[in-house]
């Protein structure tokens, strides 16, 4: 567990007590990132004062070899006394034929510990522009946008879904639908976070054809009363995917369901460019209200180069930044890990998934990307 005490101003202007971080570092490559992260806290509890206790939890296919279990009971049990999950990824080819599978502890989790909001910055750096999937001219003003997504409803859990004959023809169906509890929460977690960046949310429905987007925009407009010092627009889904490519500069926070989140936050990645540089987070409450997160790269286990020093660290250290900022309030410390990554970058030092864009030195392994991280805090 994380004890984390000591005199750091939060984000409410107390002092953090008794702060527990789990660490799941999983399969793959996911070790190997997760050890970047711990070193990273080290030192961040160097510069700051604080004292931090890890405590290591199996999941995925490693917990599956030790217990039969993707997600053991004790890892849940300790992550449920949590205030944060670190986690590293799950899965591999060794359990593809596993009547267990390891992703299946994925799921388990977001489900045990009601993540319902599901939080992705997509931010193009400088440093490496010339990653981005889209023009330079439609990245150069600068693309940092967060993508807020409901994780727990829509019509991948609504019912009636199924499958059967009708009149003698196959056919299949799933429901769409919130009840305006679900939409309510999703978008206190957005406005919330809007008011740590540049105050502005683009919620995104399909308000024009469904029910379901005209309750979710009605549902979003009363809860913005409570958030004034925020700014609200709204777009439909089609052409919200159309701007991210056209014009990503404008976004801010981006609110949405389920499915249409599925698919803009991979889009909103792509205009990044670079896996290996993507973090998120996984709340079950806005940061003000409490409850407990997981921060997690966006990235799989990358069994191609697990166990090979070549993975990319960064996503999983700014997940940890997200971490610090949003479950643990600890803005300057967050900021001071932002930075040290774009440090070590600004000196022309870059992974291998990264080097296209301007790399000046040998190529970074996961560890040595890690160490300079750290030396930077
Ligand atoms: P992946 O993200 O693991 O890898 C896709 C490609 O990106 C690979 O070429 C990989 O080498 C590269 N890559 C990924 N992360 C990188 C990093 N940090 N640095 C450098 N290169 C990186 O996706 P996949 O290959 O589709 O899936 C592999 C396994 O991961 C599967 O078992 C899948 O189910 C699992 N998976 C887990 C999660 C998770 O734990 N959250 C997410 C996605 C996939």
């Amino acid at each position: 567990m994380l004890r984390c005490t000591g005199a750091v101003q939060t984000t409410n202007g107390a002092y953090p007590v008794n702060k527990r971080i789990v660490l799941l570092p999983g399969d793959g490559i996911g070790p190997e990132v997760t050890a970047q992260c711990v070193k990273v806290l080290r030192a961040v509890e160097k510069k700051y004062g604080l004292s931090f206790d890890t405590e290591e939890c199996l999941i995925g296919g490693a917990a599956i070899d030790a217990t039969g279990e993707p997600l053991p009971e004790a890892t849940l049990a300790v992550c449920r006394k949590a205030d944060a999950v670190l986690l590293g990824a799950v899965g591999g080819p060794k359990w593809d034929k596993s009547p267990r599978r390891p992703e299946a502890g994925l799921l388990a989790i977001r489900k045990e510990l009601n993540l319902f909001a599901n939080l992705r910055p997509a931010l193009v750096l400088p440093e490496l522009a010339a990653l981005s999937a889209l023009h330079p001219r439609a990245v150069e003003q600068g693309v940092d946008m967060l993508v807020v997504r409901e994780l727990t409803g829509d019509v991948y859990f609504g019912q009636p879904a199924g499958e059967e004959r009708r009149e003698g023809r196959r056919v299949a169906f799933n429901t769409m639908i919130y009840n305006e509890d679900e939409v309510r929460r999703i978008a206190r977690v957005a406005f919330s976070a809007a008011r740590s960046r540049r105050g502005r949310v683009c919620s995104v429905d399909k308000s024009n054809v469904l029910h379901v987007g005209r309750l979710w925009r009605t549902v979003v407009d009363e809860t913005h009363r409570d958030y004034p010092d925020t700014e609200l627009t709204h777009m439909y889904v089609d052409n919200c995917a159309m701007q991210l490519v056209i014009n990503p500069a404008q976004f801010d926070v981006i609110l949405t369901g389920n499915l249409f989140g599925d698919i803009l936050s991979d889009e909103a990645a792509a205009v990044t460019g670079s896996l290996g540089m993507l973090p998120s987070a996984s709340l079950s409450g806005a940061p003000e209200d409490g409850g407990v997160g997981l921060y997690e790269p966006v990235h799989g286990s990358a069994p191609d180069i697990a166990g090979q020093d070549k993975a990319n660290p960064f996503a999983a250290v700014l997940s940890l930044a997200m971490m610090l900022r949003l479950t643990l309030g600890l803005p300057e410390a967050a900021d001071a890990v932002e930075k040290a990554v774009r440090a070590v970058l600004r000196d022309g030092r870059r992974t291998a998934d990264t080097a296209a864009a301007g790399c000046k030195g040998p190529i970074l392994g996961c560890n040595e990307a890690g160490d300079l991280t750290a030396a930077s805090i």
